[in-house]
């Protein structure tokens, strides 16, 4: 059995644009859990090669060493069975199998953190997140500063050779350069949207 924190789990999620602060707030969740001498494991899809591949690593520079899998099932091989604490950084990028994984540890008696963008660069729900939210116990929205305008930055705004990404540019973009900025809803700019909040399939 997982180790246990007085034998009940949860999931905390922690989730919001680019730059809002998910990173260094699952870093300091860790940081803190590790200094009450928890056994923490901190785990991230090894597609995310940003900064470093052990690390998770924020904008502002704060880091603690992260174990890069390639999937929910590596994830789950790899938790030791005396982990009172599992973290997840960019789940966004993690298969379905993500949610099981979550659910199960925080049955199992594990505080599981999970960090990831609610939407992608489109503002549509991103990956496994709009499931870990809903089974959540608890979820921080964090907000990042527009660019533009200096409201609270709710959306990712990709950049594309300078010019804001169309709704139908593919996630990866060989021989383009390519930005992201924080933005609010009013600034964020989404050319050949569908219409607001389509859901496909009608
Ligand atoms: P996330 O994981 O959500 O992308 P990080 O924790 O990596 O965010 O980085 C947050 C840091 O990004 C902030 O503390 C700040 O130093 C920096 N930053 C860069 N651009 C912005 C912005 N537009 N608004 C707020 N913080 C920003
Ligand atoms: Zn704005």
């Amino acid at each position: 059995m997982q180790g246990t924190i007085q034998g009940s789990g949860w999931i905390e999620v922690i989730c919001g644009s680019m730059f809002s602060g998910k990173s260094e707030e699952l870093i300091r969740r860790v940081k803190r859990a590790r200094i009450a001498r928890q056994q923490v494991i901190a785990i991230k899809p090894s597609l995310d090669v940003r900064f470093s591949t052990n690390d998770v690593v924020s904008h502002g520079g704060d880091k603690i060493e992260c174990l890069p899998v390639c999937d929910s099932r590596e994830a789950e091989a790899a938790i030791p069975a005396d982990a009172q604490v599992v973290a997840f950084d960019e789940a966004q990028f993690f298969d379905p199998g993500i949610v099981d994984l979550c659910v199960g540890l925080a049955d199992a008696g594990v505080r599981v953190i999970v960090a990831g963008l609610d939407c992608d660069f489109r503002g549509e729900p991103f990956g496994p997140m709009p499931e870990l939210l809903a089974r959540a116990e608890y979820v921080s929205k964090l907000q990042a500063i527009c660019v533009k305008c200096g409201n609270p930055a709710t959306r990712t705004q990709r950049i594309i050779n300078g010019r804001p990404a169309s709704y139908s540019d593919p996630q990866v973009l060989i021989g383009a350069s390519e930005a992201y900025e924080a933005r609010c809803r009013r600034c964020h700019e989404v050319p050949d949207r569908p219409r607001p909040h389509a859901t496909g399939g009608d």
